[in-house]
């Protein structure tokens, strides 16, 4: 049965609904598994995780539960603090000098999405009425210089190439020269990259930034790498003085945990974050969102607000109201399948929750589907009184109610369990503490 597997990680999922009290050991524990499930689900490393989570452990011991949160949400509160805490401070300037072109030299595996960035980079200074020089200095690849080159024409502004020669030190310096005398108050470098780290590359690199002496070196990594992400600053930091790190590619399904990692491995700045591939999907980066996008927690009110809007006010005033009392009958059980027995709405929701993801497959399933429409059957098949007080339903009503229904009697018992096991999802859908979370997001 597929909602089995599921009851158990949604009774450690919301525990925090019922559980109120003080912060202990052990309700910790289980909130703490779920972070680290998030965190590693959102492609941390392992090892920032493990030191991560060690630190926030540490803090949150210490701490007093606030009256006004349940203390499952004062431990989320208290992680992402450290999150936003860890992946900070903001500094999304250019730092731009008053006297003399400022050199930017980006640099970055090959695809991560420096070529791209260099066209958005000139878009953000341009919306401030600055013109920026474009230095082809990726001599590597015949296309890049063209590449960069259409970008500069898309954009216009001026791209300084040399196709003659093969030292990206002397067309670096020739394209500073040339901003000091065309007055481009800023150099943009587009340096080469590789598939993968070699060590030609870096002192290629290393040589640019002694002779060249950028005013900025940033990093690009392409923020759907994962891990792959974390190796390659390090060893960029390594070689060069990373003054920042860009990350591109978030806005596909990447949960932007590796931000976390390079933040952590090359302890500079994340200046920006790259959302699309148009020029205009460069975001400054913002720790608050990016905290609660790696700990899916913006997702869990985006999985509320979806909720919200299948079930109206009054219908949840009405659920919430018959949920304190108690008197949350099997009839508005059944109502409440039917309304989430929507395709697809379950796994969506799944997906969106922390921990939840591994049921996504599971109740997108056929079977799950099949399974909901043989519970409202089952509902179907009972009295009015029995669906208004399930605890009426002794071993002769189940037996009643299996053969009216066409199953094996235990079905019966498991729809009971069911009930109870999807009670808190339904408080989750009704909206319960859902306003509490928003509010502790947006702090
Ligand atoms: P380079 O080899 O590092 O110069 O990488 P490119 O700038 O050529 O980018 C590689 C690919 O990634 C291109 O197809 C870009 O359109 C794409 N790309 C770059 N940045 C982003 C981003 O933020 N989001 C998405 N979706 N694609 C990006």
């Amino acid at each position: 049965f597929v909602f089995d597997s599921l009851s158990e990680g949604l009774q450690s999922a919301f525990k925090s609904l019922s559980g109120k009290g003080k912060l202990t050991e052990a309700n910790m524990r289980d909130g703490l598994k779920i972070v680290e499930e998030s965190l590693l689900e959102s492609d941390v490393s392992y090892s920032v995780v493990k030191d991560f989570m060690s630190h926030v452990t540490e803090k949150a011991l210490g701490k007093r539960v606030l009256l006004s949160l349940r203390p499952q949400e004062e431990l989320v509160r208290i992680v992402h603090e450290e999150l936003v805490a860890t992946l900070g401070p903001v500094d999304s300037s250019l730092h731009l000098n008053a006297d003399r072109p400022t050199i930017i030299m980006l640099c970055g595996l090959q695809g991560s999405g420096k070529t791209t960035t260099c066209g958005k980079l000139t878009q953000l200074l341009r919306e401030q009425n600055i013109q920026p020089l474009l230095v082809a200095a990726d001599l590597q690849r015949p296309a890049a210089i063209e590449q960069l080159k259409v970008i500069g024409d898309q954009l216009g502004v001026p791209v300084h190439t040399e196709t003659d020669h093969k030292d990206p030190v002397k067309v670096c310096r020739n394209g500073v020269d040339r901003a000091k005398k065309d007055g481009n108050r800023v150099v943009i470098l587009d340096t080469a990259g590789r598939l993968a780290i070699d060590e030609e590359l870096m002192s290629q690199l290393k040589m640019i930034d002694r002779k060249v002496g950028p005013d900025q070196v940033y990093l690009v990594v392409d923020g759907m790498t994962g891990q792959d992400a974390v190796n390659s600053a390090g060893a960029f930091n390594a070689a060069l003085e990373l003054d920042g790190v860009i990350m591109t590619k978030l806005d596909g399904d990447a949960r932007g945990g590796a931000l976390l990692s390079v933040k952590q491995v090359t302890g500079v700045p994340i200046k920006f974050i790259g959302t699309g591939e148009r020029f205009d999907a460069l975001e400054p980066f913002r720790p608050e969102g990016m905290a609660s996008r790696i700990l899916q927690m913006g997702d869990m009110v985006a999985a509320a607000r979806e909720a919200h809007r299948i079930v109206d006010e009054k219908e949840r005033e009405e659920l919430e109201a018959k949920m304190a009392s108690g008197e949350f009958s099997l009839d508005d059980f059944k109502g409440m399948m039917q309304k989430i027995a929507q395709p697809g709405l379950m796994g969506r929701m799944m997906g969106l929750m922390p921990g939840m993801s591994q049921f996504k497959e599971a109740m997108e399933s056929e079977e799950a589907g099949g399974q909901m429409r043989q519970i409202i059957g089952l509902i179907d098949s009972m009295t009015p009184a029995e669906r208004k007080n399930p605890k009426l339903i002794d071993s002769s009503r189940r037996t009643r109610i299996a053969n009216g229904a066409g199953v094996p009697s235990p079905m019966i018992t498991q729809l009971l369990k069911q009930f109870d096991t999807m009670k808190p999802l339904m408080q989750i859908m009704a909206g319960k503490g859902t306003g509490d979370r928003l509010s502790m997001l947006r702090q």
